[in-house]
């Protein structure tokens, strides 16, 4: 599959379907912290990147192919970029919506809102996660380091506008790095805009897997509790701080773990997680492939991670 990925097991959402509009990189924003690498395409133009009519062939032979070992809870757009410079994405919402029941979920980095397309199109959605990491011009150029056309001014404007129609769930993520985007200046100007924007609930994060700069470092669990007390509504707090309890049950797939790895590096503990692996089985299929040659393993911050060879 080029387009559909997983499913995954996603913290915020459940057991969920990937599917990736920009398999090559084309972003607006060149985030200090983006899991996926350098921007290679760097752009504010919306056009039709990729083949609509092949992402929904994908999307047609993923249900014709029947129920799955386990029944996804979610089908999730996003991108290897930024998914709404795709100018097919309402069409593909329209089409889940009209093929599935399940519910549809955008993962975006919200700088298109302020177009009243974009808005219109995510209408159709159940479930939109923008992104907004600075409300200051200064850290909002640090943390994103955008592109000349994106706006701050327009991005909140337009986050307002869609939030103040949407009937689905506005969940609005804001990652922090250290003395990069946190100050307390930083804090009280995304305070004001999230007054202005209202979204259902606030999902504060921080860098966690390898970051495209060495120099975008984490804040502590205790400095994000800290700074969620400070943000109006309803503020979680989704770093992964935690292990979590994980189900001990199926077997792997090395297709489904090599397309995770090939979007983002993985600890053990994310693939037993995405997976639903004990840790054993985990540690078996990650020995199998590395002596395959198919991934390799990187240090960072002390932890280990996996990623497969094409891009580590
Ligand atoms: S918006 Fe997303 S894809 Fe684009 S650079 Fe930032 S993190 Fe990477």
């Amino acid at each position: 599959m080029k387009y559909l990925f997983g499913p995954v097991n996603s913290r915020r959402l459940g057991l969920s379907l990937g599917i990736d509009l920009l398999p090559p990189k084309i972003c607006n924003f060149n985030c200090i912290y983006c899991e996926v690498g350098p921007t290679t395409t760097f752009t504010c133009e919306r056009k039709e990147y990729t083949p609509n009519a092949d992402i929904i062939a994908e999307i047609d032979a993923f249900l014709a192919a029947g129920q799955q070992a386990r029944p996804i809870d979610v089908f999730t757009i996003t991108a290897s970029g930024e998914p709404t410079l795709h100018s097919g994405l309402g069409q593909v919402i329209n089409h889940l919506k009209a093929v599935t029941a399940k519910p549809v979920a955008v993962l975006t980095n919200g700088s298109l809102f302020f177009r009243a397309d974009v808005r219109q199109e995510l209408q159709q959605a159940d479930i939109v996660i923008p992104s907004l990491d600075a409300a200051r011009e200064e850290s909002f150029r640090r943390i994103n380091r955008p592109a000349q056309c994106a706006n701050l001014e327009e991005i909140i404007t337009g986050l307002r506008l869609f939030a103040g129609n949407f009937r689905g769930e506005l969940w609005l993520e804001i990652l922090l790095a250290k003395d990069i985007n946190d100050s307390p200046e930083d804090v009280a100007a995304l305070r004001q805009a999230l007054d202005d924007i209202r979204p259902a609930r606030v999902q504060l994060n921080t860098v966690a897997r390898p970051p495209l700069e060495k120099y975008a470092r984490p804040l502590t669990e205790k400095e994000l509790t800290e700074i969620s007390r400070l943000l109006p509504g309803t503020v979680e707090i989704i770093a992964g701080f935690r292990t979590r309890k994980r189900e001990n049950t199926r077997s792997a797939q090395k297709t489904e773990l090599l397309e995770m790895l090939q979007r983002r590096p993985c600890t053990e503990s994310d693939i037993c997680e995405a997976l639903n692996l004990d840790g054993q089985s985990t540690a078996r299929l990650l020995r199998e492939l590395t002596e395959n040659g198919d991934i390799a393993q990187s240090a960072h911050r002390g932890k280990i991670y996996y990623q497969t060879l094409q891009t580590a």
